[in-house]
C-alpha cells in the first residue's frame, strides 16, 4: 500500500544518511568560476534544467559559490558578463554537511534554512597524508522528499 510505503520512507529518515541519496560530484552540473556568461554558457545552463548550480574554482571538488538561475534575470549574453560579477553580487551562502548526516536532521536543516541544496563532504583519512575534507556531491530537499515518497 502507498501509505505504508510513505510511513516506511519517513521512518527510514532516521537511519539513512545524506551519503545514501546524494548526487555524486561527477554527475553535478557545475560552472567554473572564471566562466563568461556568453550565449554558449547561458544556453548550457538553461538546457541543464537545474535551478541551483555549484561554482568551482580550479577543480570540481573546490566549490566556492552557488549560482541560482534566477540570478541571470538581468544578464544579457551579448555582454559576456564574467560569472564572478554575478556571484560576488548575490553571495549566496554555501551550506555544507557531513556525509553521515541523517536524513531527518537534513530535512530539519532544509526547513529552517533558506537554501534547499547542501554540499556533502567527508573526512578522508585513507592513505599516508593528513586527513582532509573531501567533497562527495550535493544533496537537495528533493532528494530527501524522494526518499519519503518513493514506492518500492
Ligand atoms: P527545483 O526543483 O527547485 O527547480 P532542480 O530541479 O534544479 O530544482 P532539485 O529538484 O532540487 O533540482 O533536485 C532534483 C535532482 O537533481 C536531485 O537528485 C538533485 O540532487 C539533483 N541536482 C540538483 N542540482 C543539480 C546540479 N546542479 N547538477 C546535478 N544534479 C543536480
Ligand atoms: P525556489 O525555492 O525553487 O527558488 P520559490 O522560492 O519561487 O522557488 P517555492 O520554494 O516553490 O518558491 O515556494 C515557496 C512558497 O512561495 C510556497 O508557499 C509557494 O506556494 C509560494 N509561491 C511560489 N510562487 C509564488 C508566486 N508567484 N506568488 C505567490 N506565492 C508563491
Amino acid at each position: 500500500k502507498e501509505e505504508l510505503n510513505i510511513i516506511q520512507g519517513a521512518l527510514e529518515l532516521r537511519t539513512k544518511t545524506v551519503e545514501d541519496v546524494l548526487t555524486p560530484l561527477n554527475d553535478c552540473f557545475m560552472l567554473a568560476s572564471d566562466a563568461l556568461l556568453d550565449f554558449y554558457t547561458m544556453t548550457d545552463i538553461m538546457q541543464s534544467g537545474y535551478t541551483r548550480i555549484p561554482v568551482f574554482e580550479n577543480e570540481r571538488s573546490n566549490i566556492v559559490d552557488i549560482l541560482f538561475v534566477k540570478d541571470l534575470a538581468f544578464v544579457d549574453p551579448d555582454d559576456c558578463t564574467p560569472l564572478k560579477t554575478i556571484t560576488r553580487f548575490y553571495k549566496h551562502p554555501l551550506h555544507c554537511v557531513f556525509n553521515d548526516t541523517k536524513l531527518d536532521a537534513m530535512l530539519e536543516q532544509f526547513k529552517k534554512g533558506k537554501s534547499h541544496l547542501a554540499i556533502v563532504q567527508r573526512v578522508n583519512n585513507e592513505g599516508e597524508g593528513d586527513p582532509f575534507y573531501e567533497v562527495m556531491g550535493i544533496v537537495t530537499l528533493e532528494d530527501v522528499i524522494e526518499e519519503i515518497i518513493k514506492s518500492e
